[in-house]
């Protein structure tokens, strides 16, 4: 054990003149390399940045406290850019992306990818593999039939459509080469669409910068996908951040707290949605039957310590599963996907529009536990909105 710790008393050492000298000039030089670092550690003010990217608003937080030597605006420029840098590679549309290249070459022809499009394919595939079929990043060519502008939609696609898009539709018809990273379709008219693992994937990517490059305290959300570092540096104290789960159909939010270092996605079916004859459908689709999901659970929220992607997809599938399914689906995977702590919520409309919310996880015995409650949402006032819109909570919801 090191002697600072030992609690041994130190020699005594006397002091001599030179050394009170000495001592003097060390105290004022230290002095002086203290304020300066602390020019260094904490920005006078922090950076809120919001922009739009995926298809969505993304923030980023440092606080003024964050830890680093760069500036808290350059800060924002590097976690920006990772993000941006994301959505250049995976995004549907643009002339460098490699979702594009891959999603015009024609069957049985190889279209190499970038390291970052392989990890989240990879990833998707993971879960295409262990939802046995829910999770599908393949969805793109019935995805296309549906607008989900929030709007009621006055036909349904027409059924040849629908049975000609549901062929060109499963990830099991994507060859991959680990060499080279390497992919290609095996059927013609196929399309990826990383639609619901992309925006997890570009948090991490922010948070992993922000890390490099010393960062201590921050947070990245895109798009309802939230990781944070470290802690909310407060005037007394440093609090954990929290994060918050949306009303899926009115005001209020449900605050999940302490979500320190963890991430946090949730999949909601009041974002993107369009209404047909009444019903409202979502714009995940289940890829067993073809179509949009529609009366199933509002939101999942999934909280994990590691990895945001992982969060974004499995919120996704969990969706597709919905209540029944999906509890089993956890229940089986539970070992594997819990052992390090992942969290989920669901929260399920009633017939009476009362808001039924399930969590679950792994209790301190290591045994998966299923609570349900009625949920509660809270209302901030103005002084906490205030606090939200100057960006200090990481309170989101798709
Ligand atoms: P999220 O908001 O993360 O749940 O992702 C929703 C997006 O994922 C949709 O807008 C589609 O682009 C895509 N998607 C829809 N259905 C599925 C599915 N069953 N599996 C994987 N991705 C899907
Ligand atoms: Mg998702």
């Amino acid at each position: 054990m090191p002697d600072k710790y030992s609690g041994e008393k130190p020699a005594r050492r006397t002091l001599t003149a030179g050394t009170i000298v000495l001592a003097l000039i060390a105290a004022a030089f230290g002095y002086v390399l203290a304020s300066r670092l602390d020019g260094l550690m904490a920005d006078k003010n922090g950076v809120v940045r919001r922009f739009f990217v995926m298809n969505t608003e993304a923030t980023i937080t440092i606080p003024a406290e964050h830890g680093s030597r760069v500036s808290a605006e350059k800060l924002a420029d590097i976690a920006e850019e990772a993000i941006r840098e994301v959505n250049r590679l995976m995004s549907p549309v643009g002339e460098d992306s490699d979702v594009v290249r891959f999603n015009q070459a024609e069957s049985g022809q190889w279209v190499a990818v970038s390291p970052s499009t392989w990890t989240v394919v990879m990833e998707g595939l993971r879960w295409h593999r262990l939802s046995e079929g829910a999770f599908d990043p393949t969805i793109g060519p019935l995805k296309r039939l549906f607008t989900f502008d929030r709007r009621e939609a006055l036909a349904w696609p027409a059924a040849e459509d629908l049975k000609d898009a549901a062929l060109r539709v499963g990830a099991d018809k994507i060859d991959f080469e680990r060499e080279g990273m390497l992919l290609s379709w095996k059927r013609d008219g196929m399309k990826l669409d990383l639609g619901a693992i992309a925006k997890g994937y570009g948090v991490d990517c922010a948070i992993e910068a922000l890390r490099k490059n010393g960062v201590a305290n921050a947070v990245v959300e895109v798009g309802g996908e939230v990781r944070t570092l470290g802690q909310k540096p407060g005037q007394i104290l440093p609090t954990p951040w929290n994060a918050g789960i949306m009303n899926p159909r009115g005001e209020g939010t449900i605050v999940i707290s302490n979500i320190s270092d963890k991430a946090v996605a949730t999949s909601g079916d009041y974002a993107s949605y369009f209404i047909y004859q009444g019903e409202r459908y979502e714009h995940i689709i289940d890829p067993r039957n073809g179509v949009p999901l529609s009366q199933g659970v509002a939101s999942v929220t999934v909280i994990h310590p590691e990895s945001c992607m992982s969060a974004d997809a499995l919120a996704t599938t969990l969706s597709v599963l919905g209540k029944d399914e999906g509890a089993q689906f956890l229940r089986e995977q539970a070992l594997g996907l819990f052992n390090n702590g992942v969290q989920v919520i669901m929260l399920i409309v009633q017939p009476d529009d009362a808001i039924t919310r399930i969590d679950y996880a792994i209790d301190s015995q290591g045994e998966f536990t299923e609570k349900e409650s009625v949920a509660e949402f809270l209302i901030f006032g103005a002084a906490a909105q205030q606090d939200d819109k100057e960006g200090e909570n990481a309170a989101d919801g798709e």
